[in-house]
């Protein structure tokens, strides 16, 4: 094995990442990564921008092209990365398209909902900030910041952007297996995201994963972002026990995190890293 740093989750501004995907490409060269997957949440734009810019640069890295699909499971919200796809699947393209639309909806019932609440102009304060439609919930609570309604990001969620809370609109994001045959389909591989995140018990987990598993899926994100050494060994048990293999990234947003771009953990030796699928040549790394 040869040394190298990889980051397979990480955001730009085609989503709620702070940077362009420019700008993180040179954050990556600084970090000494050679191999970046960018994975806005439901979009392929940023990817393609990324990949020119760095076709384009004099000391090019490796460019994994990916995606963090939002999926409903149950009463849960999970996050499905795809790696390695194919960017001009139709079928792929499909279920974004999809996503586009319900994104939108969502987004709009959001803005409806805070106007009700008194908050005006907020569609469009949003829209500007983010740059672009693919608006999400850090968006909102964003705006809500800004304006002087909340003190911070965590307290527009508690008050008003969380499940339950009475700007909170319910998404209809694709299923699980559905976002599991568009990725393959673009001859992607399919990855659970943050695992710990959802605060699911035990049980839940375990369900999650049998589910994931059942529908093809390919690997667990074994280290994302900050976590204990503890959590990172449990993740990466559970990819043993159910045979699947392992990612690691950051899932980097902006400066906010204690876990910048390719900052994160290793992963535990007994697992099996999911690039060892790609064909890359170490001479490229
Ligand atoms: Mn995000
Ligand atoms: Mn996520
Ligand atoms: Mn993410």
């Amino acid at each position: 094995m040869f040394d190298f740093r990889i980051d397979l989750h990480c955001h730009s501004n085609f989503s709620d990442g702070a940077l362009s995907p420019e700008a993180l490409l040179e954050k990556a060269k600084a970090a000494q990564i050679n191999l970046l997957a960018l994975t806005d949440h439901d979009t392929l734009e940023g990817v393609k921008v990324l990949k020119e810019i760095n076709r384009l640069n004099d000391n090019p890295i490796t460019i994994i092209n990916g995606i963090e699909i939002s999926t409903r499971w149950k009463k849960y919200d999970i996050h499905i990365l795809g790696l390695d796809i194919d960017l001009d699947n139709t079928f792929l393209n499909e279920l974004i398209e999809k996503q586009r639309i319900d994104r939108l909806n969502r987004a709009k019932e959001i803005a409806l909902r805070l106007e009700n609440l008194g908050f005006q102009g907020i569609y469009d304060k949003a829209y500007q900030l983010a740059g672009h439609e693919r608006l999400a919930r850090p968006h909102f609570a964003q705006v809500l910041v800004n304006d002087g309604v909340v003190r911070d990001m965590q307290t527009a969620f508690k008050r008003y952007l969380g499940r339950g809370k009475p700007a909170y609109a319910p998404t209809s994001w694709v299923s699980i297996p559905d976002a599991i045959k568009g990725i393959h389909a673009a001859r992607g591989l399919a990855v659970i995201a943050h695992p710990l995140k959802y605060q699911l018990t035990r049980t839940k987990l375990h369900e999650l994963i049998v589910d994931f598993r059942t529908a093809s899926g390919d690997a667990l994100e074994v280290v994302s972002g900050e976590m204990t050494v503890q959590d990172v060994e449990e993740v990466g048990g559970l990819c043993l026990r159910f045979g699947l293999m392992a990612s690691s990234g950051s899932d980097y947003h902006n400066e906010g995190a204690r876990i910048s771009l390719g900052q994160q953990r290793k992963l535990p030796l007994h697992c099996i890293p999911i690039w060892e699928k790609w064909n890359i040549k170490q001479g490229t790394l």
